[in-house]
């Protein structure tokens, strides 16, 4: 569906209140930018050929820097005065948008243009991520550069396949080649093929395959007419990247030009340690205390693979410095002799006003050394300290991440790098149709790019937390996400973008048939393909949702079990990353204060005896009843103000009753605020493409339906929404026995730890810890789970119990 003028005319951008200063500031950094000098040239390429691959060093200036120019250069301002005047009207075209694979880059890339731009975010840059759009607060289609994550412009091809409103598509960070961005590939040469004026020269479609790819040409054409018909000027793409396989994009883009801008790099001495590490978070301590006594001044970058470790370690670390500055000080004072009292309060000092979250210590100065950490499910509040310039007082940051760093963003003044040699990898085996997140070795282009990160502004070094022998033995790079994971997801957008055959799709890394094959057969049970492989209506009602297969079935499923209400709250809540705030992680570490004994006790309220599900629904209701919030998910500083204002009031209105404000509720309870606004956000949001009627895209369904206290029609329902993701304990008591007591002898005296075999796959799996049925006992015989996890064990997220014979009734086909 194409654009359509909006009613009041453009305004000029708002320019941000100490807009002229800080854009003065930001043009002296640009100019020093390597891709400063080849703006010039960057431009005449972008304006003479439809793909333009750049390559350069991270922290060059691709991602802030390349679509600034691209919008002020004239050429291109011209190029448009070939658009009729009504097109200029529907402001077809005339938009740059930028992917990301992350949300966190996609905002703070975009924030960072608008300062340098001078304007508010939202307005001329804005960004539009899942669930948090900032584009357009102007009136529609008034922003011209939007960093967006390619699942949105995905979806965004999806309504509108020739993507009307660009006049030109940034792929970036395309060597991570994850699922969405090759699929946008795809999407996006499509878009090209229809609005180039040469002829499109294509190997692929010249020899025609079968009669079935008949349909998608016939498609295509039609793009084409209709692209002519709104006389769309030709859409130009680059594709950039720090680290990029050319010869793989050039055969893919067979007309494309390639520019690499020389970067600056420091030299980065590596070394490795003589062994192999058994725990790499310990031998990352150690390393970065180590650097912090011995070496000179200069920030540390430790990269490590997930949320969890990254909690784990920066707890450690934290305690580690504030016990060798006690040690320091209590030396000191004996040599006083009494002279002053130590006060542990001084040594954590928490920086004012950045809106430190006391819980997870996050931005706080420990003995001198800020530690921060950087995580995509972090929110962007808390992300900013990784990126801001060191306070007072501070003498060294610790920025413990994971990939994100590696490319994505930039962080200034990092001399040393510690390498875990890990990342968290989706997999899939398309054999047992297990999918799973692993933690696994990084290529060694990954690890390279990772040591790149301590070379940015002097000589730095590099410390990998494994023998050089490992090192030869990793992949040169990592494969693409597309041939590691369930492509029912993919299946199920092709086929909602109108593509006939998804086989006969234009990918840049073709998946493997047996995935494909394994992809139809989920989605047939699911019922979202029939016989003849066409999208039923139901299918059509589930690639509505911006949910992956599974959450939209188990969604979709809840009207006939009335616990829709219940359903919206518990994908919310599932969907929004470590609802509860475990410090410490969620291992068994101590932490000095007990903290972790009380956010366990806090945590019990909420446990409900039939697991994740109905203990998601717990929290999220008492949240509702006890605590007052008011969302500020999107506006500027004013509407923010205002909602605290109104924030205030209610309290004040609230002060008899025994409601207490979001942030104290969530203090109270151990329970991450963030996660928790961010639920209620993606509820509402769901909420809302659920009631919406179906003429207008919606599902037309009463969001209100509740099954109240009825736990039975709540379970049904949860069994017929995951019925796929079944799994019964393993009733085997030689083996529990086994566990039990290797258990016992390792101290654990909970028996009532859960072993599962999947009812599709048959894989074994085990209870998470995080799991609220984790340690009942005894535990359930059956369970559905939203998720596989593979660690060192195979575990299960998300169980709730069910019972076995509910799955013949929830889905006849499937289990008779
Ligand atoms: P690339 O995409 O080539 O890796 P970027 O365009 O992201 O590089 O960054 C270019 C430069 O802009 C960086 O070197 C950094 O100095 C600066 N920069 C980028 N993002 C931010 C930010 N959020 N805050 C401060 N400086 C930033
Ligand atoms: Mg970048």
């Amino acid at each position: 569906m194409p654009p359509t003028p909006s009613s009041s005319k453009a305004k000029r951008p708002l320019p941000s209140p100490t807009s002229n200063g800080h854009r003065r500031q930001h043009m002296e950094v640009r100019k020093k930018l390597p891709v400063y000098q080849f703006r010039k040239e960057i431009c005449e390429l972008v304006y003479q050929n439809e793909v333009v691959l750049v390559v350069a060093e991270t922290g060059s200036g691709k991602s802030t820097q390349i679509p600034q120019f691209i919008y002020e250069n004239g050429k291109l301002k011209n190029f448009h005065k070939n658009i009729s005047s009504a097109n200029r009207k529907l402001r077809l075209a005339h938009t740059i948008c930028v992917t990301q694979p992350r949300r966190v880059a996609a905002i703070t890339v975009a924030k960072r243009v608008a300062e340098e731009m001078g304007c508010e975010t939202g307005t001329l840059v804005g960004h539009r991520v899942r669930f948090d759009d900032s584009t357009d607060i102007q009136g529609r289609n008034t922003s011209r550069i939007i960093y967006a994550t390619d699942g949105m412009l995905l979806r965004e091809a999806t309504a509108d396949p020739l993507l009307t409103r660009y006049q030109c598509i940034v792929l970036d960070e395309s060597h991570e080649r994850s699922l969405q961005t090759d699929i946008l590939f795809g999407v996006v040469k499509r878009a090209m093929k229809a609005r180039t004026r040469s002829k499109y020269i294509d190997e692929k479609n010249s020899c025609s395959v079968s009669e079935e790819f008949e349909k998608d040409k016939l498609i295509q054409m039609r793009m084409r007419k209709k692209a002519k018909e709104l006389e769309l000027v030709p859409l130009h793409v680059i594709v950039m990247s720090a680290t990029l396989e050319v010869e793989t994009f050039q055969s893919y883009f067979p007309q494309s030009k390639y520019i690499k801008i020389p970067g600056r790099q420091f030299p980065v001495q590596t070394l490795f340690t003589p062994d192999y590490q058994e725990d790499y978070i310990d031998s990352a301590l150690s390393t970065a205390l180590q650097i912090h006594k011995y070496e000179e001044e200069g920030d540390i970058l430790i990269f490590l693979p997930g949320s969890e470790e990254i909690e784990n370690l920066a707890g450690l670390l934290r305690k580690y410095l504030s016990e060798e500055s006690e040690l320091g000080r209590s030396i000191s004072s004996d040599e006083k002799s009494g002279e002053h009292e130590i006060k542990k309060r001084d040594m954590v000092q928490s920086i004012k006003g950045m809106g430190t979250d006391l819980h997870s210590g996050h931005g706080s100065i420990v003995n001198g050394v800020l530690v921060c950490v950087l995580y995509a499910a972090l929110p962007p509040e808390q992300q900013i300290f990784a990126f801001q310039s060191k306070p007072q007082g501070c003498s060294r940051k610790i920025i413990l991440s994971t990939n994100i760093a590696e490319t994505s963003v930039t962080l200034d003044g990092i001399r040393f790098v510690i390498d875990s040699g890990k990342c968290k990898e989706r997999d899939y085996n398309s054999a047992t149709g297990m999918e799973s997140l692993t933690v696994a070795d990084v290529s060694k282009a990954q690890a390279r790019q990772r040591s790149g990160r301590a070379g940015r502004v002097s000589a730095g070094m590099t410390f990998r937390l494994y023998p050089e022998i490992a090192f030869d033995t990793l992949d040169e790079t990592t494969a693409p996400e597309i041939s590691r994971v369930n492509l029912a997801q993919v299946v199920l957008q092709l086929k909602g973008m109108g593509i006939h055959d998804p086989r006969s799709f234009d990918f840049l890394t073709t998946p493997s048939q047996q995935a494909m094959l394994k992809a139809f057969k989920q989605l047939y049970a699911l019922e979202a393909l029939d016989d003849t492989m066409e999208l039923t209506t139901y299918g059509k009602e589930m690639a509505k949702l911006p949910l992956d297969p599974t959450f939209a079935h188990l969604l979709l499923q809840s009207p006939k079990y009335e616990c829709t209400a219940e359903m919206l709250t518990a994908i919310s809540m599932l969907s929004a990353e470590n609802i509860f705030y475990r410090p410490g992680g969620s291992g068994d570490s101590e932490d000095s204060s007990g903290l972790s004994a009380k956010a366990a006790a806090a945590h019990k309220r909420f446990t409900s005896y039939e697991g994740d599900i109905p203990t998601m629904l717990t929290v999220y209701n008492c949240w509702r009843k006890e605590a007052i919030y008011i969302s500020s998910a999107k506006g500027g500083k004013k509407e923010r103000k205002r909602r605290r204002m109104q924030m205030e009031e209610a309290s004040r209105k609230n002060s008899k009753s025994s409601k207490i404000l979001h942030g104290d509720w969530c203090t109270r309870n151990f329970i991450s605020g963030r996660a928790l606004a961010r639920a209620h956000d993606v509820r509402q949001q769901l909420s809302e493409i659920c009631s919406r009627e179906t003429s207008r895209n919606g599902l037309g369904f009463d969001v209100n339906v509740s099954c109240g206290d009825d736990i039975v029609k709540l379970l049904k329902g949860a069994s017929a929404g995951l019925f796929l993701q079944a799994a019964s304990r393993v009733s085997n008591s030689v083996e529990i026995n086994k566990s039990i007591r290797k258990d016992m002898q390792k101290g654990i005296t909970n028996t009532g730890r859960g072993r599962y075999k999947t009812k599709i796959g048959g894989a074994e799996v085990n209870l998470h810890p995080t799991c609220s049925l984790f340690g009942r006992n005894p535990p359930p015989k059956c369970v559905v789970y939203t998720e596989l996890l593979v660690t060192k064990r195979t575990y299960i997220r998300g169980a709730t119990q069910i019972k076995e014979e509910w799955l013949a009734e929830v889905a006849p086909k499937f289990f008779r």
